[in-house]
């Protein structure tokens, strides 16, 4: 198959290129650039002749050296330049927590001192890193405890490519990496003019090279960037729907009272699916709030309009939430009744859960955290009272 010479992008449109990222001696961040950033970078900063882009990206990509020193055929002098005016590594490893199922959460510290986290979760057929793309996040979901934290920060795109490296230097020989999904901490639509890049740098043929099936973006639901998403990037897109009616999504995902289901099930409708491409709707069961047989219609009929498939994620509990987990036979019922319907769907086996490392269990809250909705009249009965304001 031809492809565009510097990008393995056909159909889909290239971005403007991006102002240098820097650190605060002013380095520029390589893991930063996509392959046409770090071409430019290189002949207008560097003063080096393209061809010298390709190898750094090797470098980077396939041997993912930490050290320019390794660089071995790059010149002393080049070496030297590229040690004054760039960085490679902008993550320090700071813990890794095994769980008794073989996830690993790994914790990093960023440049600026914050603590982020990335997952491992290897299974018989591969082996996927879930990864973050802000410190905290600022769409309040209610179940979710990093939405407890509140927004602490944006990654750059070299701390989000960070992750995915790091891990394979760490892990490659004995686990291979073969999926990455953007599931950790954070809002990655909240954060596009990093994540967006960085999903092409991790698809990118001559680095990295995941399929680009194989990595997927999961959003709260911001409309204007799933659109872009579509436009400019070739990564698989995801949604956390986790509910049916405005009025419960409205509570527990407050994004929802700016995109409503009519604007986010209207820009899925008119999304630029690819053949076979479809959308992944993912869908957290959580008892007496989501979970009912009008739920179960109403999501038989938005699944049936849309090419989608359907994850119905089991709630996983942390300190201080007044959800509850709906029980495993009816989310097993939910499953076979929209299977019934011809529609994809499955159940996420839940995993990391005893190290903390399972969806929607990453971060620290601090003293200071987001307001909690109020439920909607109807609901008063089904979260425990005491829990809420
Ligand atoms: N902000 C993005 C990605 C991060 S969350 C998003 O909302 O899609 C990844 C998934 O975990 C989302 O589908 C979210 O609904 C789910 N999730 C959050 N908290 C959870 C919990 N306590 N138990 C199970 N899933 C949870």
């Amino acid at each position: 198959m031809r492809r565009a010479p510097d990008e393995a992008m056909t159909e889909k449109r290239l971005p403007e290129l991006r102002d240098v990222q820097r650190d605060d001696e002013g380095r520029a961040l390589l893991l930063s650039m996509t392959f046409p950033e770090l071409k430019r970078w290189v002949q207008d900063d560097l003063g080096e002749k393209p061809f010298r882009a390709k190898q750094l990206w090797k470098w980077l990509y396939i041997r993912m050296v930490s050290d320019f020193d390794e660089m071995t055929d790059l010149s002393k002098s080049v070496r030297a330049k590229l040690k004054d005016a760039a960085r490679i590594d902008v993550l320090t490893l700071e813990d890794v927590y095994t769980s008794a199922d073989g996830t690993r959460k790994l914790t990093w510290t960023t440049l600026a001192g914050a603590t982020i986290e990335s997952v491992l979760i290897p299974t018989e057929d591969r082996n996927t890193l879930c990864i973050s793309s802000q410190v905290g996040c600022a769409m309040n979901c209610q179940f979710c405890l990093t939405a407890r934290m509140g927004l602490r920060g944006q990654l750059t795109t070299a701390e989000i490519v960070n992750q995915v490296v790091g891990t394979r230097r760490l892990y490659e020989e004995e686990q291979h990496l073969s999926n990455i999904v953007f599931m950790g901490m954070g809002e990655p639509f909240h954060n596009p003019d990093n994540v967006i890049p960085a999903t092409r740098i991790l698809i990118h043929r001559d680095g990295l090279n995941f399929s680009k099936r194989k990595v997927t973006v999961s959003t709260s639901g911001l409309v204007p960037e799933i659109e872009r998403f579509g436009a400019e990037s070739e990564a698989q897109l995801a949604v956390s729907l986790n509910a049916t009616t405005d009025e419960v999504r409205d509570w527990i995902m407050p994004i929802n009272r700016r995109y409503n289901l009519d604007r986010l099930l209207g820009a899925l409708r008119s999304y630029p699916y690819r053949k076979h491409e479809r959308v992944t709707f993912e869908y957290v069961m959580l008892d007496g709030v989501n979970d009912s047989d009008d739920d179960l219609c109403r999501l038989v009929r938005i699944a049936s309009s849309i090419p989608c498939k359907v994850n119905l994620i089991p709630f996983n509990p942390h300190p201080g939430t007044e959800f509850r987990p709906t029980p495993m036979p009816r989310v097993r019922e939910f499953r076979e009744r929209l299977q019934g319907k011809h529609i994809h769907a499955t159940i996420r086996v839940t995993r990391g859960d005893d190290e903390m490392a399972a969806c929607g269990q990453l971060g620290k809250p601090g003293p200071k955290q987001p307001k909690r909705m109020r439920p909607p009249e109807s609901f008063v009965e089904a979260v425990r009272a005491e829990d809420t304001p």
